[in-house]
């Protein structure tokens, strides 16, 4: 059946929203897509802000997901710097920012995620930085030319790829974070333990366990920020890292948001009909893991979008990925396959001290995540053995000189346990 006089509607041309529309076209879909986003960029890549673009080693035409004149010639109708602020249900159309309302056959919410916000005295003073998109970058950067010393709240991952490219501006940095080791929602110790020495022999200060109560400033900017024993933190600028939460106000007044993003199925599907959701909002079941989802991650924004794309054209669906993600600093390469959450039994394999090694995940036995440092080979095979539930065997996994493959063992005949 022809699919060219319908209206796919997609709020928020982010990665999600942009690679849907790139994929509804690739898979012939012969209608209308509009693409409304509230930043005035077309869609763009996220991952470089916080390493390439801040380093100023590429542009923004590098960035794009595609070229404008793909929007030009017929690809998708951008609405940029328009906002959504309501959807009527019944008569299916959105409204926008300035009262224009666009109906729709299909709504899609690729609304992404926001920077959380710190609410301590001082957190509005000048030189208080977030990352989450082009604006915050470029205000960051600019910032990093004339700074001395840079204040990184939160010791996660954008926090560690800023302190890293702040570092390379020659920027004196600290890392405050709240609990005792670095990544401690998101890597298991021996990377945490890894980041830091890596990060420690680059110049790069961690206190932990501390508590910030306030951001001193003098006449608007900012000086230091006050812990909760009473110490000060010497610095003039301040990146927030503490988390995203998902944009998921929107979808409320439709009775299909949580706090926690936006509950979708595998396909995308939310339960308001016509309506379907993507990316860093959704709350999302695994193919492989028990359980409701809301990663931040590119490759689960495009395998959601890929999967809402054959929905809609009524394409077979593509096998389900396995989850993953990868962060850059300084010369170290993390990439992460699975879910090392789900671990009960970490196994080490390679030396740390060298730069190259992988630490294993089994779950009762069975191989449910890999965290591999500038071990792209391991990488790629600890993929496709954890999305085949490979059993392993620690002793030999834990031997560098036995080959992967004769360390694993068959199939699992269980799943790999829930992710607490
Ligand atoms: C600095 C940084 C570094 C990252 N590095 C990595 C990495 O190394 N590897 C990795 O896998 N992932 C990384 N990520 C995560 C990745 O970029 C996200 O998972 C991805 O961008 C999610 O896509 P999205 O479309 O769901 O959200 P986004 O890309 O955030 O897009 C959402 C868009 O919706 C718009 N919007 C929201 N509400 C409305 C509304 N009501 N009306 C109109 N528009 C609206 C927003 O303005 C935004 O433009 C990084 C993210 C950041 C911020």
């Amino acid at each position: 059946m022809s699919n060219a006089s319908e209206h796919v509607v997609i709020v928020g041309a982010g990665h999600a929203g942009g690679a849907l529309s790139g994929f509804l076209r690739q898979y012939g879909f012969q209608g209308r897509i509009t693409l409304v986003g509230a930043e005035t960029t077309p869609p763009y890549q996220r991952p470089p802000l916080s390493k390439a673009w801040l380093k100023d080693t590429t542009d923004t035409e590098a960035l794009l997901l595609k070229a404008p004149s793909w929007y030009d010639e017929g690809g998708a109708a951008l609405r940029l710097g328009r906002t959504v602020l309501s959807v009527d249900e019944a008569a299916r159309c959105v409204e926008l920012d300035g009262g224009e309302r666009i109906p729709y056959d299909h709504l899609v919410f690729a609304t992404g995620a926001s920077a959380r916000r710190l609410t301590i005295p001082g957190a509005d003073l000048e030189g208080v930085t977030y990352l989450r998109d082009l604006v915050d970058a470029d205000k960051i950067k600019s910032r990093l030319r004339n700074a001395r010393r840079l204040a990184i709240v939160g010791g996660g991952y954008i926090g560690l790829e800023v302190a890293a490219t702040a570092r390379h501006h020659g920027v004196d940095v600290i890392v405050l974070e709240r609990e005792t080791r670095l990544l401690s929602r998101s890597a298991s110790d021996p990377i945490a333990r890894h980041l830091r020495e890596l990060h420690a022999s680059q110049g790069v200060a961690c206190a932990f366990g501390v508590e910030i109560a306030a951001i001193e400033g003098q006449a608007g900017q900012v000086t230091g920020i006050r812990l909760a024993d009473g110490s000060i933190v010497d610095c003039d600028t301040v990146l927030v890292g503490i988390g995203a939460v998902p944009n998921s106000a929107i979808a409320q007044p439709l009775g299909i948001a949580t706090e926690g993003g936006i509950p979708v199925d595998s396909e995308g599907r939310t339960s308001a009909a016509h309506v379907w959701a993507i990316g860093d909002v959704t709350r999302r079941p695994l193919a492989h893991f028990p359980g409701q989802y809301r990663l931040e991650s590119v490759p689960s924004a495009l395998e959601q979008a890929r999967r809402v794309a054959c929905s809609i054209v009524g394409r077979e669906l593509p096998a389900h990925e396995l989850p993953w993600f990868w962060s850059d600093q300084y010369d170290a390469k993390l990439q992460i396959a699975g879910m090392p959450a789900a671990s009960d039994t970490p196994v080490l394999r390679g030396d740390p001290t060298q730069g190259k090694f992988t630490v294993f995940h089994l779950s009762r036995g069975t191989l449910c995540a890999a965290e591999c440092v500038n071990n792209p080979g391991e990488f790629l095979a600890a993929k496709k053995a954890i999305a085949a539930g490979a059993r392993a065997i620690a002793e030999r996994l834990a031997d560098p000189h036995t080959k992967l493959s004769d360390a694993l063992a068959g199939k699992a005949s269980e799943p790999a346990a829930a992710v607490q």
